[in-house]
């Protein structure tokens, strides 16, 4: 990290880079009123007994350790094993939990791209997401234009992450819900076919599994 010295609030020595005399900036660390509202609910919820300290802080702990490392596991099993791809399309909870990713609480459905389809995931509403799979959405994924101009002009918001989708490709948008998260199974790029199952998984990014972007070809 460099460069970032613009929001370091332990400094305790005078600013010395260039807008000493400039209006105090807005605190970043001042909590919006969300923010408010969810800390004081869960010091109600420890102070009324219904959850602790420690349950919380463990929950947390949880799901910060859930990344699109897990996703991408279950991509390459799909890419190296066709009966596996074959369970996972068919039930992605099942699949997931098989490679020790349960997720409780809504159905995960797998989407596989083609070279005649292409599968691209949002929520409309909100920010659903496969978070008990690949962790928290990226803020973009929650972003209002995203949201819905995905829905509008898929071709042109893939365009902007760098990824054109010929005319003669399908492209399927898929609107999650608060039961329905997708998993997109990107395309195993060409050119790895002698790499093995953990190296594959290191090549699945996360945007490739929402489906904005396609994968580059491994490395030869
Ligand atoms: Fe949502």
């Amino acid at each position: 990290m460099s460069g970032d010295h613009h929001h370091d609030h332990d400094h305790n020595h005078d600013h010395d880079h260039g807008h000493a005399h400039s209006p105090p900036q807005p605190d970043e660390k001042v909590h919006s009123y969300h923010q408010i509202l969810s800390i004081a609910l869960k010091e109600l919820l420890i102070e009324k007994g219904v959850v602790t300290a420690a349950e919380v802080r463990s929950f947390i702990e949880k799901r910060d350790s859930i990344t699109p490392g897990n996703g991408a596991k279950v991509v390459a099993r799909a890419w190296v094993d066709s009966a596996f791809r074959a369970r996972l399309l068919e039930d992605g909870n099942a699949a997931a939990a098989e490679l020790g990713f349960p997720i409780t609480g809504t159905k995960l459905v797998a989407v596989e791209n083609t070279p005649e389809t292409h599968n691209v995931v949002v929520c409309t509403l909100c920010s659903c997401y496969p978070r008990d799979l690949l962790g928290l959405p990226p803020s973009w994924y929650k972003s209002r234009a995203y949201r819905a101009r995905v829905v509008r002009e898929p071709r042109a918001v893939l365009h902007e992450f760098g990824t054109e989708i010929p005319d003669e490709v399908a492209l399927r948008v898929h609107d999650s819900t608060a039961d329905i998260r997708f998993l997109v199974v990107p395309q195993r790029p060409a050119g790895t076919h002698d790499l093995d199952e953990e190296a594959l998984a290191a090549l699945v990014t996360r945007d490739s599994m929402i489906g904005v972007v396609r994968l580059e070809e491994g490395p030869r």
